[in-house]
Parts: structure tokens; sequence; C-alpha cells
């Protein structure tokens, strides 16, 4: 757990968050600002920063947030409309919180 990161807090329930779900490796929850209908973030429980600083060794936590991803997609009802799975990098890229997340957004209606 880093000090001073807001996902870690959440992570360790020090914030208390609804978990939509949860296992070994990651937790989902709510975005607090939703930028789409459904609007959540799919979480490490380990701080790792950002893209730019995954290793090789831990290309397996990013398989499994896509996954996740997907498998939260079918649960939020969204996956048939469709849906966007993004990550941010570094301030350019538009990261704010600087534990590493996966959007996953959707749920606009569709002709
Ligand atoms: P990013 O710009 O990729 O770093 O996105 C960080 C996201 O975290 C933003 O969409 C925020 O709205 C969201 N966020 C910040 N604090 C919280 C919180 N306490 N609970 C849920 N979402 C949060
Ligand atoms: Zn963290």
């Amino acid at each position: 757990m880093e000090k001073d990161c807001i996902f870690c807090d959440i992570v360790s329930k020090k914030i208390p968050t609804d978990f939509l779900f949860t296992n070994d490796n990651l937790v989902v929850f709510r975005d607090i600002n939703p930028s789409a209908p459904v609007h959540l973030l799919i979480v490490p429980k380990k701080h790792i920063r950002s893209i730019n600083e995954l290793t090789e060794n831990e290309s397996n936590i990013v398989s499994e947030m896509i996954i996740t991803g997907k498998q939260m997609a079918e649960k939020e009802k969204i996956s048939d409309s469709g849906y966007k799975l993004l990550f941010n990098v570094e301030k350019g890229g538009g990261q704010i919180i600087f534990h590493l997340h996966l959007h996953l957004m959707g749920g606009w209606k569709v002709e």
C-alpha cells in the first residue's frame, strides 16, 4: 500500500466504498464522477503507478482487468450496446489518480 494514494485507501477500506466485485487481485467500484451512464473502475489491489510502470511479470494483472471489464459489462447489461475500456496514462493522457485503473464506460442509447 502506498501512502497518500486514494485508491490504496479504497482497496484497504480506509475509504468506505461499495465494491461491485472483488477477488484476490482487484476491486471494482463506480466512478464518483461518471462520464457515462455506466462508469466503473477496475483497480488492482497492488499499487502500480500507471501503465508506464508495468513490468512484464505484471501483464497477467492487465489481462485479468480486461476480462473483468468484459464480465462487468455483461453484469451491467451494456455488452450488446457497447462500451469503452480505457487506460489514461500519466498527466498528458488524462490520468489524475496515479494508481493503475481501467475505466469501463457504456450504457449510451444506440439506434
Ligand atoms: P483518471 O483520470 O484515469 O486518473 O481517473 C480517475 C477517476 O477516479 C476519475 O474518473 C474520478 O472521477 C475517479 N475517482 C476519484 N476519486 C474517487 C472515489 N473516491 N471513488 C470513486 N471514483 C473516484
Ligand atoms: Zn495506490
